[in-house]
C-alpha cells in the first residue's frame, strides 16, 4: 500500500516523486537506486535454495526474470505516486502494459469494451490477439459516461478506457464509468499515459488497473520503451502472476532511466502544461484553424469532465485545420522547423504528426470536419514554437488557396 502521509500531513505529488520508492537496502546511501543487473541468484546452499523456492518472491532476489531492487523501486515508486494503489508491474512497453493487464483479467467468452477514442495498438490487440482467444469486443462512445450501464451484459468483463483519447482528447467521465462497472462486477481498466497519477490519480477515482506508457512522460527523454500497471487493493497478485506466466520482465538499465527521469516529472509536466496552453490558445485565434481540441480548452469534448477531475493538463493536443487537404497539411507540418515529425511523445523535444481519427472508429463518427494535426510540446522556448507554427500556417493557407 502506497504511504500518502508524513506525521499525518499528506505530501504532495512533487514530493512524492523525489521521494517514492527509495529504499536504504537496495539504495545504500545512493541517490538514485542504482543498476543491479542479474539472471543467476546464488544461495548459500541447497536448504537455503529450498527455502526461497517456497516463498513470495517479492521484493526478494531470486531470479532475474522475478526482478532486482531496480525494477522494484521503480514500480514501488508508481505505486506510491497512485493513492490507494496495492503495486505495480512494469513491462517491457506500453503495449506489453496493456496486453498483460487485459490477459490477467480476461478469459475464452469474455466481452471487453473498449472506448472507441482507444490508441490504435490497442484496437489491434482487441481485434487481433483477443479475438483468437474467444474474447469479444464491443467499441463505446467514448463521452457515454453513466450511460455504459446499459452496455453491460452477462458476458462483459472489463471496460477499457483512455482519457483524453488518443487522437481526438476527448475526456472521459472516469468515475461514472467506473461506478456502474463496479455495480456489475465488472473490471475498469484505464490508459492514463497522458495524465500520469500526478494530473489524475486513476485508483483514487475508482478505476482497478491503471496503465502508463512509461515511454511517454516517466521516462521523459525519448530514448527508452517501457510500461506498467497499476493495480487496485485485490488486483496486483492476479497481475503478477500473469506477468510471471508470460515471462515479461523489463531490463534493469532501461528501469534506472526511467527512475532518473521519474524524478523530474512534475517540474516537466509543469512546463509541458504551460507551453501546451499557450500554444492552444494561440492556434484557437489563427486563420486556417478551425478548432483545438485540448481538454482545458472550452471547445474539446468532455472539458467539463477535465475541469471537474484533473489536477492539470499535459503537452500533447491537436487541432483541425480549416479546410485543405492531405498536400496543405504537409506544407504545414514540413515547413515546422522546431518540431520533428515521428511517432510517440512526453520527451523534451517537440513532434507534429498528421493524424487521422476517422481510420480508427467503428462505434462512432468524431467530430473533425477538416485535417487533423497532433502536437507534443516539448520543453523548447514557447515563443520560438509559436513563430514556427505562424510560419507552417502561413505555408497551410498558401497551399490550400
Ligand atoms: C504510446 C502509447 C502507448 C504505448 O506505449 P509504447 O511504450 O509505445 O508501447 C499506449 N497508450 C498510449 C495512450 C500511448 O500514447
Amino acid at each position: 500500500m502506497s504511504d500518502d502521509t508524513d506525521h499525518g500531513h499528506d505530501i504532495a505529488p512533487a514530493t512524492r516523486v523525489v521521494t517514492a520508492g527509495r529504499r536504504d537496502e537496495w539504495t545504500r546511501g545512493i541517490v538514485n537506486t542504482p543498476v543491479w543487473r542479474a539472471s543467476t541468484i546464488l544461495y548459500d546452499d541447497v536448504a537455503d535454495l529450498r527455502a526461497a523456492a517456497g516463498k513470495d518472491t517479492h521484493h526478494r532476489l531470486f531470479y532475474g526474470r522475478r526482478g532486482t531492487p531496480t525494477q522494484w523501486s521503480l514500480a514501488d515508486a508508481l505505486t506510491q505516486l497512485e493513492p490507494g494503489a496495492e503495486g505495480t508491474f512494469l513491462y517491457p512497453s506500453g503495449v506489453a502494459a496493456i496486453a498483460g493487464c487485459l490477459l490477467a483479467i480476461l478469459s475464452p467468452g469474455d466481452e471487453l469494451l473498449v472506448t472507441d477514442s482507444a490508441y490504435d495498438p490497442t484496437r489491434s490487440m482487441a481485434g487481433g490477439l483477443l479475438r483468437r482467444m474467444g474474447i469479444t469486443t464491443r467499441f463505446y462512445d467514448p463521452l457515454i459516461g453513466a450511460g455504459i450501464a446499459d452496455l453491460i451484459g452477462p458476458a462483459t468483463r472489463a471496460i477499457v478506457m483512455e482519457s483524453p483519447g488518443s487522437l481526438t482528447f476527448e475526456v472521459q467521465d472516469v468515475p461514472a464509468i467506473a461506478a456502474a462497472a463496479r455495480a456489475r462486477g465488472v473490471a475498469t481498466v484505464l490508459d492514463n499515459t497522458w495524465a500520469t497519477p500526478l494530473l489524475f490519480p486513476a485508483i483514487a477515482h475508482g478505476v482497478d488497473y491503471t496503465i502508463l506508457a512509461c515511454t511517454k512522460y516517466v521516462v521523459g527523454h525519448s530514448d527508452v520503451m517501457l510500461g506498467s500497471v497499476t493495480a487496485a487493493p485485490g488486483r496486483f497478485a492476479a497481475l503478477r502472476d500473469t506477468a510471471f506466466q508470460l515471462g515479461q520482465v523489463t531490463g534493469p538499465d532501461d528501469a534506472w532511466l526511467a527512475s532518473r527521469g521519474l524524478r523530474t516529472m512534475a517540474v516537466r509536466l509543469k512546463q509541458h502544461q504551460d507551453s501546451a496552453l499557450a500554444i492552444a490558445r494561440w492556434l484557437d485565434a489563427q486563420p486556417g484553424v478551425a478548432r483545438v481540441l485540448h481538454p482545458a480548452l472550452p471547445s474539446c469534448p468532455g472539458h467539463d469532465v477535465w475541469a471537474r477531475d484533473f489536477a492539470g493538463s499535459s503537452g500533447l493536443f491537436s487541432f483541425v485545420l480549416d479546410g485543405g487537404d492531405e498536400r496543405a497539411r504537409a506544407a504545414l507540418i514540413n515547413t515546422l522547423a522546431h518540431f520533428g515529425i515521428g511517432y510517440s511523445w512526453g520527451g523534451y523535444e517537440s513532434l507534429a504528426l498528421p493524424v487521422d481519427p476517422h481510420r480508427y472508429r467503428t462505434a462512432t463518427t468524431p467530430d473533425v470536419a477538416g485535417p487533423l494535426v497532433r502536437l507534443q510540446i516539448g520543453l523548447e522556448d514557447p515563443g520560438d514554437l509559436i513563430a514556427d507554427l505562424d510560419r507552417g500556417l502561413a505555408a497551410f493557407r498558401a497551399a490550400r488557396g
